[in-house]
């Protein structure tokens, strides 16, 4: 009886872990993600677009043509 008592804490000890430990590291994938796309803040309508689509010029960052050239 004991010792099920014991295997079982053993269990839950590795399961805490396990859970804890893939949760940490998808908190963490989830952030990087986030970083990795950088969003910019269209200076027109105040949309966010990622870097990749943003449109530049002026010195200012667009989230399409219409809005760049308003
Ligand atoms: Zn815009």
């Amino acid at each position: 009886m004991l010792f099920k008592l014991v295997v079982f804490g053993l269990v839950g000890i590795l399961a805490y872990l396990f859970f804890t430990g893939k949760l940490g590291k998808l908190a963490k994938a989830k952030k990087s993600k986030i970083d990795a796309t950088n969003m910019i803040e269209c200076d027109t309508c105040g949309s966010f677009v990622s870097d990749k689509e943003a449109i530049h010029g002026h010195g200012n960052h667009y989230c399409s043509k219409p809005c760049r050239d308003s």
